[in-house]
């Protein structure tokens, strides 16, 4: 194992000895090869940097108790970034080569992978990005898949806590029939004006409305919405909100633990009558909401009262951890064991 200061990791990049990559050319893509560069030579015409034409994803593997190691339903992430493929007219990656590439990216970083005392994981970031040519606007000829990795350290540092969101009016992170529910770069940049606003205010993120009608909830930033009203797990059914492998997977997890289960429309108002509110989403598993503030309109919803996690949230958080580390059984088959 390297010798990282691994209790204190953060979420951003340390590079790792090796990535992977598959190129697509002539209408087929080619075997997976392994680079220890962190570059790539890139068309100054390349369609990724003029028009965009790019989609990612975020996943995370994990050393368990057993020193196995362990990768959090991957297939999910294969098949969500196909349908980025799609809404981009890029070719499709292979669920089975996506697979075989992440399981060889893990592998081949293996000591980079955290021990288990740390809390810590290992994320892995796929992308794929048009790299032929083109002046005029139309799909390119030649794309790249690329999959690298890096440590990141537990998200709650000081333990699970929770913070102040600020709700942003004047600004959209995708429109109603756009791109929101791809996991394409535009959304982030289209997200990072909001971002600083809400952050230079002193909150973690910040929270959008449904962009037609500013009165339903959609997502807190790069996460999705839950939700808990008298034991009711709530999310957002919107078609700019990305569908999160993390919220599917706690409300498997509230379901098999007898709650009731509700993806509807929430309105924004609805807030004063929840017990408990959180985002979710690969990097922090849930965020528990303390307050949205409607910083245009001046109103505080407070969520969490007593200035804690509920125990609901909690519960969910706990037991979809214990399922990524190995400390119990995986009734859902939604860990793929690596033995190396
Ligand atoms: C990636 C992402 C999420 C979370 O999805 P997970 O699969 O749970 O990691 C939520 N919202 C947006 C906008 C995202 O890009």
């Amino acid at each position: 194992m390297k010798n990282l200061d691994w209790s204190n990791l953060s979420f951003g990049y340390i590079k790792t000895d090796w990535n992977v990559r598959c190129w697509f050319k002539n209408g087929a893509w080619g075997p997976i090869e392994e680079s220890d560069s962190e570059f790539f030579p890139i068309h100054i015409a390349a369609s990724s940097l003029h028009y965009g034409q790019e989609a990612f994803e975020g996943l995370k593997a994990f050393r368990g108790k057993d020193g196995k190691v362990r990768i959090f339903r991957m297939e999910a992430n294969a098949e969500r970034l196909q349908s980025t493929c799609r809404a981009t007219l890029m070719p499709e990656l292979p669920t089975e080569t996506f697979c075989a590439m992440v399981k060889k990216v893990v592998e081949l970083n293996k000591d980079f992978i955290p021990p288990y005392e740390s809390g810590a994981s290992l994320y892995i970031r796929p992308l794929i990005i048009g790299t032929g040519i083109t002046v005029g606007v139309k799909p390119a000829d030649e794309y790249l898949a690329v999959i690298f990795v890096t440590p990141v350290g537990p998200y709650f540092k000081g333990g699970f806590s929770v913070n102040p969101y600020a709700l942003v009016r004047s600004y959209d992170r995708s429109a109603p029939l756009g791109m929101g529910k791809y996991k394409v770069g535009g959304n982030y940049a289209a997200s990072l004006y909001a971002n600083r606003i809400a952050h230079e205010k002193g909150y973690c993120s910040e929270f959008y409305l449904d962009a037609k009608e500013k009165k339903y909830i959609d997502e807190c930033g790069a996460a999705n919405f839950i939700g808990i009203k008298q034991g009711t797990y709530v999310t957002p059914k919107s078609d700019s909100i990305l569908p999160s492998i993390t919220n599917k997977s706690l409300m498997q997890l509230a379901k098999d633990n007898g709650m009731k289960v509700e993806q509807r429309q929430i309105p924004l108002e609805e807030l004063l009558e929840m017990d408990e509110a959180g985002a979710c989403g690969t990097a922090a598993v849930i965020s528990p909401i303390e307050r949205i503030d409607d910083i245009e309109l001046g109103k505080s919803y407070v969520i969490a009262k007593d200035g804690k996690p509920g125990p609901v949230l909690t519960k969910l958080y706990n037991q979809l951890r214990a399922i990524q580390y190995g400390d119990v059984a995986d009734p859902h088959n939604w860990v793929t064991v690596l033995d190396f």
